[in-house]
């Protein structure tokens, strides 16, 4: 089963798909975190990377589909992924699509955290003030909020179009909001 986690900057996603890897024994794959691993290094991939992130622009398709092609090269077989902030653009749905088909599988379900805007906000003034990350500055938020409405919301109808939307009230606790996806996905599993 692969599914993935879907919503705005912010929505809960990462904290979500943690708490499914020890649910359901899936692996994560977040780009953001590989994205960050990335510019940890140094390199000079990872100084272009880090402007574009501290501004809060999206990263290059071909970049991102890069990075999560190769991971899943290194996993090999497993139980399932979860795609947590990729695909972020038609074409990466479209790639990850493609990629999923060469080796066999599919992406089971989208699930949508739905969260509001004055929410989203609140929450990452408080992830800035934890765990200090360049980008939760409300600036470079207004911007990444921008970008998901122009290219990563068209995704809703393309996966609409495909059967896979399941919508989740992402303003309940974390507790709930988990408990919701797992209903989900325990329904998927037969
Ligand atoms: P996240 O941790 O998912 O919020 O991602 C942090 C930042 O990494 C984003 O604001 C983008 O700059 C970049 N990023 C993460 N995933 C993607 C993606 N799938 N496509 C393009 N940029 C991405």
């Amino acid at each position: 089963m692969n599914i993935v986690l879907f919503g705005p900057p912010a929505a809960g996603k990462g904290t979500q798909a943690k708490r499914l890897v020890e649910l359901f024994s899936m692996i994560q794959l977040s780009t953001g975190e590989m994205l960050r691993a990335v510019r940890a290094t140094g390199s000079e991939m990872g100084k272009k990377v880090a402007s574009i992130i501290d501004r809060g622009d999206l990263v290059s398709d071909e970049i991102v589909i890069g990075l999560v092609e190769e991971r899943m090269d290194e996993n090999g077989p497993n139980r399932g992924y979860i795609f947590d902030g990729f695909p972020r653009t038609v074409a990466q749905a479209e790639a990850l699509d493609n990629m999923l088909q060469s080796r066999g599988t599919k992406i089971d379900a989208v699930i949508h955290l739905e969260v509001d805007e004055a929410k989203l906000t609140a929450r990452v003034e408080n992830r800035f003030k934890e765990e200090g990350r360049a980008d939760d500055n409300l600036e470079s938020f207004k911007v990444r909020l921008g970008r998901y409405s122009k290219e990563t919301a068209p995704l809703l109808p393309y996966y609409e179009a495909q059967g896979k939307l399941k919508g989740i009230d992402g303003m309940k606790p974390i507790e709930k909001v988990g408990e919701g996806i797992e209903k989900v996905l325990r329904r998927l599993n037969g």
